[in-house]
């Protein structure tokens, strides 16, 4: 395992490697949701390279950027095993140095569920993106569904650009109890942790409703508030019942895949989650 914070040093290392390479960028506090990804990258690929980089430019003014958890030694501990690794940790300043001044942003597809409630999110995340798919190079790029409007951004931004990659979706790792794995699940308190299954419970049950034949995305999305509804800990962002393609909010009968989301405040923390149905 090689770890390179600058820039100029990746790119001569990169260069020596043959083979394919696929590509994971993190935040870092990794958990078993990050080592799903680059397990499947390490079976599809010659050489894997990680990022771990807390990205300022995706984190609005009132957000935790700062309190953001960071553990290097361990997360480099929990990637030891993988062979042929490299592990790209660099600096803020690196990535954006004096004088930055160039941004990707999505149209559409940024605009709704997140995009809503953090406005400049989706702009960071692509412009870091982008710059890290210049970095790095890879051939395969792996990204989490537990992040689905993320996925759905990078897919539309590798196809507007024309960035010469495929880009994986890979599906959420959760635990026992349905939480989906999450380094903001390290704000939770005791109390708070054994809330947060509500939204997964919360999304089962709309899902559970649409297996049974209910199509009006009201209804589904009422499905989810009842349920978080019972758990006064949560305190509900937004649910939605949208179309799995466009993001769009559902109204009326529902069609197609459908993407079942929502953001829930427990305690300090923000989490996020998703299900699809409707998907062949
Ligand atoms: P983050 O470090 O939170 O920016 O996440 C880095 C990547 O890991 C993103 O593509 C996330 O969607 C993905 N990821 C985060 N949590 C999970 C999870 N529970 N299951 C699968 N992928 C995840």
């Amino acid at each position: 395992m090689l770890v390179l914070e600058k820039i100029a040093d990746f790119r001569r290392e990169r260069a020596r490697r043959e083979g394919t390479c696929g590509f994971v960028p993190t935040m870092g506090y990794l958990h078993e949701g990050h080592l799903a990804l680059v397990r499947r990258a390490a079976a599809e690929n010659d050489h894997v390279v990680v990022s771990i980089f807390v990205n300022p430019t995706q984190f609005g003014q009132n957000e935790d950027f700062g309190g953001y958890p960071r553990d290097l030694a361990r997360d480099l501990e929990m990637l030891h095993a993988f062979p042929n690794l490299i592990v790209f940790t660099p600096t803020v300043e690196e990535i954006y140095p004096h004088g930055f001044q160039s941004y990707v942003q999505v149209e559409e597809v940024s605009q709704g569920l997140e995009g809503e409630r953090r406005p400049t999110h989706f702009r960071g995340v692509a412009t870091v993106v982008a710059k890290l798919f210049n970095i790095v190079q890879p051939q395969r790029a792996y990204f989490g569904q537990k992040d689905a409007q993320q996925l759905a951004v990078i897919r539309q931004m590798v196809r507007d650009l024309a960035f010469p990659l495929e880009v994986i979706g890979v599906p959420t790792v959760r635990e026992s109890d349905g939480l989906a794995l999450s380094s903001r699940n390290s704000y939770l308190t005791p109390e708070q942790r054994a809330a947060a299954p509500v939204l997964y419970r919360a999304l089962c049950a709309a899902r559970d409703r649409y297996t049974d034949g209910e199509r009006d995305a009201e209804v589904l999305r009422a499905a989810m508030r009842a349920v978080l509804a019972a758990e006064p800990l949560a305190a509900v962002d937004y649910v939605s019942a949208a179309d799995a393609e466009t993001l769009r909010e559902c109204e009326g009968a529902v069609s197609g895949a459908v993407l079942l989301s929502m953001a829930v405040r427990i305690g300090r923390a923000r989490l996020i989650d998703n299900l699809s149905v409707g998907v062949d």
